[in-house]
């Protein structure tokens, strides 16, 4: 059978590029290739931003409560075909069906927010700033925005960025990561329906080609981005060079403290969901725990007990595993490399998913739950983000020492603490270095209304992701003052 050429959608047309090399898209639950993605180059780029451009003045001029009705018919369709799209994220990401679930959620979440367009774009006024002038301000769009994904979340982060940029009035180019670009099919297509007029959203398909016509592009205004740290990096650079706007999630080394008070079950529970949970493929798994104290007895026998009763297996089978495979074979290698090089630095394995076999699926990308315990801070994987389901154990003396490696990260994305104590809370909450922080909860990602906040090596750019830091970074302020020359103002001159 031919495989599905994943097309790309530019002025209001899906058409597939033929004449460009292709990329292939797996099924990591199978190991087989559903798809193949076109590599798309400048040409194409141009062509969408093009459409995108022209698309603007009409769309920027649409009322603002129209545009968000478009988003409340938007999200009507994605419930009613809400599994669908986690089956598809599900076949593409090899996310359980309950995780592609709770992140479509999380998508829906974004849309919702951004149905509040009217309330979010109002200014400010200031009536009488001198005698007979008022002053206000305006939230006004910027033009044709970009946004570029990565793999983790193929409906959710796209969905973090397209409903906020086009309901303030930006017109808007896609480039969803090239491994999972099928999902995005299927929420376009749902949008066309509720209306989307042509060339207001286009999708390209496409890797560092493809990005930096994008990231060059004279008429794009502002790119979001989310991926790995260097490409991050490099996004912000070359984007602000060219006079973008630009907002880039990087990655991330999150770091869970466990102090001897803390209830254990439910840190046990709460350390295994942020460790394993979409087979430690997001930038917020608690890649990390510090044991403080005794805390590393309390809690270390069930949470291996608990990783080793994970069953591992194919996504798209009736019966679901409690975790899937990770996105490639190349992928899986590289955790495995990362987990040897911890034991040959001194580390020591207490729980080893490297060799689990699933004899249903045979060609899947599939790994345990790996526990890592006796990490230093020295060692490669107490530094590097594995993104794959591995657990680091550090043990602390203190609260203190605890903080203070945790710190030493050269990211800052999430972090938590679990524990009974409101003072060792509070200080943990006012020193730890990272954006998005945890009081007895596993993975503090935001939800829409909140910004995305990672720090340092997580995040360059000022204006995060989500919330009213989305609206702003969508738009440009104006302020206006105004003053009305009556009879009494002009009489002034006169005499
Ligand atoms: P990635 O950086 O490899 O790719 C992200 C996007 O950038 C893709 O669309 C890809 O095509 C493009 N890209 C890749 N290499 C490029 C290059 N050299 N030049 C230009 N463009 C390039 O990331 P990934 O592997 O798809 O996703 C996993 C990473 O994303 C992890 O590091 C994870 O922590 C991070 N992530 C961060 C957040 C956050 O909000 N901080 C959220 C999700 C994922």
């Amino acid at each position: 059978m031919p495989l599905t050429a994943c097309p790309v959608f530019i002025d209001g047309e899906w058409d597939a590029i033929r004449d460009v090399g292709t990329s292939p898209v797996f099924n990591p639950s199978r190991g087989d290739t559903i798809a193949e993605v076109p590599m798309c180059g400048a040409d194409v780029v141009n062509n969408a931003v093009e459409a995108a451009a022209a698309a603007f003045p009409a769309w920027r001029d649409t009322p603002a409560i129209e545009r968000a009705r478009l988003f409340f018919r938007y999200r009507q369709l994605i419930e009613e075909n809400f599994d669908r799209i986690c089956e598809s994220v599900s076949r593409e990401h090899g996310k359980t069906l309950a995780e592609a679930r709770g992140s479509v959620y999380r998508g829906i979440e974004n849309v919702e927010y951004a149905c509040a367009a009217p309330t979010l774009l109002m200014g400010d006024t200031l009536e009488n700033l001198a005698r007979g002038v008022d002053c206000e301000t305006m939230h006004q769009p910027l033009g044709v925005c970009v946004g570029i994904t990565p793999f983790n979340f193929p409906a959710m982060v796209p969905m973090w960025m397209f409903p906020l940029a086009l309901v303030c009035g930006n017109t808007f180019v896609l480039k969803p990561s090239e491994k999972v670009p099928l999902t995005v099919v299927i929420l376009i297509e749902l949008l066309e329906k509720a209306g989307l007029p042509k060339g207001v959203l286009n999708v390209v398909h496409g890797g560092r080609e493809c990005v930096d016509a994008l990231l060059t592009h004279p008429k794009v205004k502002a790119i979001s981005f989310v991926g790995s740290s260097p490409v991050a990096k490099y996004i912000f650079e070359t984007g602000t060079h060219h006079g973008k706007r630009v907002q880039a999630n990087g990655g991330a080394k999150n770091y869970i403290i466990v102090m001897p008070d803390a209830d254990v079950m439910r840190t046990v529970e709460a350390l295994s969901t942020a460790a394993f949970g979409c087979a430690g493929e997001r930038c917020m798994a608690g890649s990390t725990a510090i044991t403080v104290g005794k805390a590393a007895d309390y809690v270390l026998p069930s949470l291996v007990a608990a990783a080793r009763a994970i069953k591992v297996g194919p996504t798209d089978a009736k019966t679901q595993p409690d975790m899937g495979p990770v996105i490639t074979a190349q992928h899986r290698d590289r955790v495995f490399s990362l987990v040897a090089s911890g034991e040959k630095e001194g580390a020591k394995i207490i729980a080893d998913g490297r060799d689990v076999r699933v004899p249903e699926a045979p060609n899947g990308f599939y790994m345990g739950a790996t526990i890592v315990d006796q990490i230093q801070d020295d060692m490669t994987l107490a530094r590097e983000e594995v993104f794959g389901p591995v657990l680091n154990v550090m043990r602390m003396e203190d609260l203190d020492h605890a903080i203070e490696v945790a710190n030493k990260s050269a990211y800052g994305n999430g972090t938590a603490i679990f524990t009974n104590s409101g003072k060792a809370a509070r200080e943990f909450k006012n020193r730890v270095k990272a954006g998005m922080v945890g009081i007895n909860v596993g993975v503090p990602a935001t939800m829409a209304m909140f910004p995305f906040t990672g720090w340092d090596e997580s995040f360059y750019g000022d204006l995060h992701i989500q919330g009213k830091e989305g609206v702003q970074f969508y738009t440009q302020q104006k302020v206006v003052t105004t003053r009305w020359f009556g009879e009494g103002v002009g009489d002034v001159w006169k005499k």
